[in-house]
Parts: structure tokens; sequence; C-alpha cells
């Protein structure tokens, strides 16, 4: 392996189809996605509904515009929903809650982008005839995150996902899980997709992400929901004609792809190790759950150590003054790994 080759670490999206794929995309079977009547979308739908234990799917073009698809579809203008106060919906998909549904967000206290179910009764106020609901705002739905983005990947344990997903039952609040690394989630927590959304009216879940897939997402739910759901994808501007051609690639993906994330993990697991002992570097070995690194430089600010990283091939994110992000990723090896934290170190010692 040339020693040039460059080791991208900025995300798990990056990943370009694999020759098998392409041959896949090639020989995909397409219809119209608007018509309902592109066999390889179809496919893609009843295996992602039946792999999460759900009545249906449907295959839209982002992880965002599933995410807000689920939440117009649980809404009316005017609701609150909750979610932990770094969750995607909320600080990355550029206000779409509030200009696309016209609700507002109330935020949990939590750790690492979880919290359990004593965090969402005490955000929901219990009307009494002191105070008549009428003087509160609906609360309607819960969201939750697995794996949490902006916590570094963090997982959920299981039974604190089942229990706040019970007591959105009990409080009558619709419940979504952003899952767009449920895959991940499921690894690294040893509990297949459908348990893991059990209890969930819908779940998002992305192929573009450590699957490998060149795009798309899917929500999956209770029937009337997806068939709600399906208005909301196309007042989006989600009806994408001969989507099979990347749903052929999503299916093979989730077929192909999925248990080799353990890979993903372990070289994190070894990208943090080698980073704990890298001089100018610092890092809570024991938060990296999954396929993500975050770790601050002592010696510089982490945009510089960046662009230094970059001149030498290795490619990671600032995410703050201090901090850096990088993500493993089917592109990349036990091998890149070790070249990184060699460039790492010569970048943080210098
Ligand atoms: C990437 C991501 C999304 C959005 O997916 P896109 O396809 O990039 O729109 C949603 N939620 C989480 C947690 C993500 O990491």
């Amino acid at each position: 392996m040339p020693d040039d080759r460059l080791v991208d670490l900025r995300s798990d999206t990056i990943t370009r189809p694999t020759a098998d794929m392409r041959r896949v995309i090639a020989e995909a079977e397409v219809g119209d996605d608007v018509y309902h009547d592109d066999p390889s979308v179809l496919a893609l739908e009843r295996r992602v509904a039946d792999l999460l234990g759900k009545d249906d799917a449907m295959y839209v073009p982002s992880g965002t515009m599933s995410n807000q698809v689920a939440i117009r579809v649980h809404t009316e203008p005017g609701d609150v929903v909750l979610a932990a106060v770094d969750a995607h919906i909320h600080i990355h998909e550029m206000g779409a809650p509030y200009a696309l549904s016209g609700v507002t967000m109330r935020f949990l206290d939590g750790r690492r982008g979880t919290f359990g179910p004593k965090a969402v009764a005490e955000a929901v106020p219990q009307p009494s005839p002191a105070v008549p609901a009428s003087l509160y705002q609906p609360i309607t739905l819960l969201c939750v995150e697995n794996t949490h983005n902006a916590a570094g990947g963090a997982v959920w344990p299981p039974d604190q996902l089942s229990a706040v997903a019970a007591e959105g039952r009990r409080l009558r609040i619709s419940t979504h899980m952003d899952g767009a690394r449920l895959w991940n989630a499921a690894v690294a927590s040893g509990t297949n997709e459908a348990a893991l959304a059990a209890g969930y009216d819908t779940v998002s879940v992305c192929f573009s992400k450590g699957l490998g897939a060149p795009m798309g997402s899917a929500l999956v739910g209770r029937q009337h929901l997806i068939d709600r759901g399906r208005r909301f994808k196309q007042m989006f501007g989600g009806g994408f004609r001969q989507a099979g051609l990347m749903a052929a690639a999503a299916r093979y993906a989730v077929d192909h792809h999925r248990a080799r994330l353990a890979d993903d993990h372990a070289n994190a697991a070894r990208l943090a190790a080698g980073i704990a002992e890298t001089p100018g570097l610092l890092i809570d070995t024991s938060a990296v759950e999954t396929n993500m690194v975050y770790f601050d430089v002592l010696s510089m600010p982490a945009a510089e150590f960046v662009d230094r990283c970059s001149a030498h091939g290795v490619m990671v994110l600032p995410h703050s003054m201090s901090g850096v992000r990088a993500v493993t990723n089917l592109e990349v090896d036990a091998r890149d790994i070790d070249r990184a934290l060699v460039v790492m170190d010569k970048v943080a010692s210098s």
C-alpha cells in the first residue's frame, strides 16, 4: 500500500460504493417511486420494515427528511417536541422542526445524549383542576437518538431505551427514534434492531452512514403513520422517481455491511488507545463506544491541528476550539489507523 494514500476519518458518510455495490446499482430493476412501482424501492422497504419488526417503511433521500417527515406526522403546529439538548434534529437540521412543522422544542437533561423516564415525566406538566390543560402548550412527541452523534456515538442501554418508550406511552406522547446509526447501536449493544426499535412509533435509519450506501434513509413504523408520512415525503420534495438505483445499493448494504460495523468499532478503539498514548492529545477512551472518536488537542487550536494532519493525508474534523472528531468507516483499515496515529503524533509534537 503506498504511504501517500489518504486516510479519510471525517465521517462515515464519505465512503464510495464498493465494486460489488456498483454492480448491484447497474443491474437494479427500477420503476417510478412516486407511483410506488419501483421494485427495488419496494424490496428495500419490505426488508427494512421486517428487520425492525414494523409494519412498513418509506425510503427517502436523507436522514434529515426522514426525521422531519416523522415530526410532521406526529405533531400539529404549535406543539412541543422533547429531545436531548444536542439532538441532531435540533442542532444539524437547519431549524426544520420550527420551519416545516411549526413546532417548538424543549430539552431534556441527561448523560451523553441519553435520559431516563423520570426526565420525561418531569418535562410533562400534569393538568389539575387549578391549572387546566388549555394553559399548557401540548407536548406530543418525544425523540431519542441512538447512537447519539454529538455525544460521540454514544449507545443507549437497551433497557433504558424501552423504559423511555414506555414512559412516552404512559404519558400519551408519540415516540420517534433517530436511528441514523441504529445499526452501530445494535452491534455495540448486542441487541438486534427490532428489539431496539420495539416500543417506538417511528424509527429513522440511514443507509448512507456506516453501511456505506451512496444515499438514503428510511422512516419505519406502524402502517397508518407511514401512510401519512408519504404525503409529507412528497410535500417536502422527496418523490425521487427511479430511486431503485440507490435503493438497491441500500439493500445490498443492509445485507452485507451490517456485521462488519464491528470492524469500524475495533478500529475506533485502536485509534482511541493510540491517541491516549500521544503527548499533546487528550481523550477519554471509555467514551468511545462505536465508530466515533472525539478528542482534544492541547498544543494548538483544533483547526490548526486538522489542517496540518490534512497536509499529511489524514483527514479529521474540528468540532470546537480544542475538540477534534474522527470517524472510522469502511474505507479505513487497521493499517490506516496506525498511519493516522503516526501523523497525529508528528503534528501534535511539532
Ligand atoms: C447524519 C444524521 C442525520 C441526517 O442524515 P442526512 O442523510 O445527512 O440528512 C440524522 N440524525 C443523525 C443522528 C445523523 O448522524
